[in-house]
């Protein structure tokens, strides 16, 4: 295959798209939303990716958000070779997920029993199914422009993919599957109080910094009115810390806005870069889950040594490291001043929003607190945008929801991936 500059990705991506939709498992990386095709991933170190077409790339898509040290982080990488040398799979359980589900429960205290589950999707499906199975009620409240993955009773506008497709809906989802979905909008407490009118609501499912909408913090009280509307209507309250969990805090979101939910689902950062998630919570809840109770879950793979490995080696960083988070909150109010600044120079409108080590650069509206705001932006100006910044070596995300993700290998390039990208958002002026 040889060739000039980008010939090998582009090589790949003709085959890849003769054989998968989109020639991508996963549809924003596609570059639909950008134009353009993806580079093809040959390997990647730190912060850094190098591509088929041996080019490097500073990295700030960090697997959407899976990765918090670095790509193949030294010790997360030996701890995936010994677990794969003593075998890959069992089905049977082993003393690492039980050290695992224990450094969870110290590292977020609300969480007193959990299950691990293969993927974000099963962990929110499975927490709204224990939900139902508890208050013996149907309904469900979600925000729009909030993301809980791609099971059937979320798919009503989801966040991200969807939304940057231009399609609300799925077809494939019947209308009854979602009958029971209530749509609120995020930092709007009036619209929760509307959503619980119905009398049926089981649970609110909320992104507590959302994330999938581009990033939009919650506003002070908007997690706390939440929690009281749930405890009034005797409802649950489920954080979906899937990207915020070990992100925005040691303990997640709830820990940095001090609100405890009644279940939590984790994915992401928790299995440090491989296929894991989980979702836990109040033990007498968690109780209702098979074996202990009536409410059906499961999974051939789940608690996979391979994945248990990295996720342990990821936790255990983090909890011998309670400096990292200051450590990315000052990488990351460096980016965000420099590009605000970038903004104001260049006369660009628009703003940089983040929590900690996720951010988001809007360009367009001054403020961005909820789908409404967010469906403002600029689309083309963030495609200008995109392209500067990667033709000058800086990958962020390919669509204009999405969220960068700061990772602790990007101090080592911080000087370099700031330039690039206030370079960028000089080109698309
Ligand atoms: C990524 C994400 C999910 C889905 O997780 P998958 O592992 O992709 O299924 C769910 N909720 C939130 C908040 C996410 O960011």
């Amino acid at each position: 295959m040889g060739g000039g500059p980008r010939s090998r990705s582009a090589a790949w991506y003709d085959r890849a798209v003769a054989v998968m939709p989109g020639g991508v498992n996963s549809p924003v990386r596609a570059f639909r939303a950008v134009g353009g095709s993806p580079p093809f991933v040959a390997s990647a170190s730190g912060a850094r990716l190098t591509t088929a077409d041996e080019e490097s790339l500073i990295d700030f898509v960090s697997s959407w958000g899976a990765l918090i040290l670095g790509h193949a982080e030294p010790s997360i990488v030996a701890a995936v070779e010994e677990a794969a040398r003593r075998g890959t799979s069992f089905g049977m359980p082993t003393s690492h997920e039980v050290e695992l589900a224990e450094m969870v429960t110290r590292l977020v205290p609300s969480i007193e029993v959990m299950r691990m589950v293969n993927s974000g999707t099963e962990a929110t499906a499975s927490a709204v199914r224990l939900a139902r199975a508890a208050t013996g009620r149907p309904g469900i409240v979600k925000f729009e422009g909030c993301y809980h993955g791609h099971a059937d009773p979320f798919l009503v506008k989801a966040g991200s993919g969807a939304a940057t497709l231009g399609q609300p809906d799925s077809p494939g989802v019947p209308a009854a599957t979602v009958g029971d979905t209530r749509s609120a909008r995020f930092n709007d407490q009036e619209s929760v109080v509307t959503a619980f009118d119905s009398g049926d609501i089981a649970a609110v499912i909320v992104e507590p910094v959302a994330g999938n909408m581009g990033v939009v913090p919650p506003e002070p009280g908007f997690l706390q009115g939440l929690r009281s509307l749930c405890d009034q209507h005797g409802a649950l309250l489920i954080f979906d810390e899937v990207m915020t969990g070990f992100r925005v805090a040691r303990g997640g979101a709830q820990e940095r806005y001090q609100v405890r939910p009644d279940l939590t689902c984790l994915g992401k950062v928790f299995s440090g870069g491989t296929p894991s998630a989980a979702y836990g919570g109040r033990e007498d809840l968690m109780r209702m889950i098979a074996p202990d109770g009536p409410v059906y879950q499961a999974g051939t793979l789940s608690g996979n040594p391979l994945a248990v490995a990295a996720g342990l080696a990821t936790l255990a960083y983090i909890s011998g490291n309670p400096g990292l988070y200051d450590e990315l909150e000052a990488l990351g109010a460096r980016l965000e001043g420099e590009l605000e600044k970038a903004l104001e120079d260049n006369g660009v409108d628009g703003c940089v929003q983040r929590v900690g080590a996720m951010m988001t650069v809007f360009f367009g509206p001054s403020q961005v607190r909820n789908w409404e705001e967010a469906d403002t932006v600029d689309r083309d100006r963030f495609n200008r945008f995109f392209h500067a910044a990667y033709d000058g070596g800086v990958l962020v995300p390919p669509a204009p929801f999405e969220a960068m993700f700061l990772m602790r290998a990007h101090r080592d390039v911080i000087d370099e991936a700031v330039a690039t990208l206030v370079g960028a958002i000089r080109a698309a002026a």
